[in-house]
């Protein structure tokens, strides 16, 4: 059972299994697979803590970051992937502790609106729309989702909505995303709070450093996603009980025990495991800019959802009107564009749907940037995670969650057993 003071710390992750081996924090030599976000924040936890450690990261690639990059091009600057970070004790906690509190700051307060492109028509998402989903209908399918096992195109009854979500988060449709994984505090998955949640959350308001996010914002950093992964690296680098070894590719945790002669037990697993390929999505990512006078018909906002699957795109972020470092050249603004490969576009496709969604003119930037997978978790994901056996630790967004908080809440979690 978890303490309240557990759950201040923590919030809503406490429901997330910690899928660690039971011998971890007898290690003597630690072997971490993956230097993704989640490896390196792990390392940095860990290595802190217990300078005796001895940590060997192991990564495939000849980089760090894994999923994370930042894209640059004279004064434009696109994040590949996640750009941002809603609002958790443990990501702030992160930021402050590698010193990022100069570069680390909240998103602009004025594009917080987020839109749904439906039937040739944009809409704006608010209350208003969940009220038209009709309440009762989703309060019984919500309490019906708490059996467990459901998809998140069960529990929300308007499936245009629900995929508008979905993909704007795990870049699949509602029905093959389980509720459970990607909101376990709707569905009530894993341990129940001590206190009233409501009284949780005004507690771990008062823990952020640096400073306390407000309602319905994010936070990102000058110089894009990238710019933690490069202070993570900074501070390894400092740490003589750490070596990141490059283009190492492992296929078992047993080899990894084996060639870095380390009992299973020490090794942490951030990496996917044994995923074939359908077990992902994939989709293109492009990085759109206008000059500001061809786009003012559209307002500073957050951005667009699009679940019509006939529409190349799913989704289009504001980069320039979000983060409150510049993303753009004076007098343009930045548009993120993901276009799911289940969607089949091509090039003319993708600019033709931006000129109906967007602008009629000629961009002024379009680039793409890069190409993500992103692993599926289809109903009953959460539910096998706790059966997983533990004979060493599996961490990254694979068990996580998918976003980066949850992936840092649990590098914290997993030091502290240390
Ligand atoms: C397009 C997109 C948008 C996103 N947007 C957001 C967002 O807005 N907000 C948010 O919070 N999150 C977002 N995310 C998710 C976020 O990027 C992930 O949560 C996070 O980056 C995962 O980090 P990780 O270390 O767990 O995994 P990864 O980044 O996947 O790292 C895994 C590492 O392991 C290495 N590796 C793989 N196999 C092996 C092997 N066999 N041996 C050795 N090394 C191996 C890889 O090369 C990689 O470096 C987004 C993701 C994508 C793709």
């Amino acid at each position: 059972m978890y303490t309240v003071e557990d759950w201040v710390r923590y919030g809503d992750e406490l429901r997330r299994p910690l899928l660690v081996g039971p011998k971890l924090s007898k290690s003597t030599k630690l072997a971490i697979v993956g230097a993704g976000l989640s490896g390196l924040s792990i390392a940095f936890r860990i290595a802190t803590k217990r300078p005796d450690i001895e940590i060997e990261i192991l990564e495939k690639t000849e980089r760090c970051g894994g999923t994370i990059e930042t894209w640059s091009e004279g004064e434009w600057m696109c994040d590949v992937a996640v750009n941002a970070a809603r609002p958790h004790p443990s990501f702030w906690r992160l930021a402050s502790d590698l010193d990022l509190g100069d570069v680390f700051s909240q998103s602009n307060p004025r594009a917080t609106s987020r839109w749904l492109f439906l039937n040739k028509k944009k809409s704006k998402l608010s209350l208003l729309t969940a009220l038209k989903m009709g309440p009762v209908r989703m309060f019984r399918s919500i309490r019906s989702a708490r059996s467990g096992g459901k998809s998140i195109g069960e529990i929300i009854p308007n499936q245009s909505v629900a995929d508008a979500m979905t993909f704007g988060i795990v870049n699949d449709a509602s029905h093959n995303v389980d509720a459970d994984f990607l909101m376990p505090s709707m569905t009530k998955f894993g341990e129940e709070p001590p206190i009233k949640w409501s009284k949780i959350k005004k507690m771990m308001k008062q823990t952020y450093p640096l400073f306390t996010p407000t309602k319905g914002s994010i936070a990102s950093f000058e110089g894009g996603m990238q710019t933690l992964i490069d202070a993570l690296l900074d501070r390894l680098k400092q740490l003589s009980n750490v070596q990141i070894h490059y283009q190492q590719q492992y296929e078992s945790p047993e080899q990894v025990a084996l060639e870095r002669n380390v009992p299973i037990d020490s090794v942490i697993w951030c990496a996917p495991l044994a995923r074939t390929i359908e077990q992902y999505t994939e989709l293109d990512v492009y990085a759109v800019g206008y000059a500001s006078e061809d786009i003012a018909n559209v307002p500073a906002g957050y951005g667009t959802l699009i679940p019509d699957q006939d529409i190349p795109v799913s989704g289009i972020l504001h980069e320039s009107d979000v983060h409150s470092s510049p993303r753009a050249p004076a007098g343009h603004r930045l548009f993120r564009v993901m276009a799911p490969s289940s969607r089949d576009g091509d090039d003319s496709k993708i600019r033709s749907s931006l000129k109906q969604i967007l602008s009629n003119k000629e961009p002024a930037l379009y680039k793409k940037i890069g190409q993500r997978k992103i692993p599926s978790y289809s109903p009953g994901y959460m539910s096998k995670l706790i059966k997983t056996e533990r004979n060493f630790t599996r961490a990254g967004w694979f068990y996580s969650g998918v976003s980066v908080t949850h992936v840092v809440a649990e590098a914290e979690r997993i030091a502290e057993l240390f």
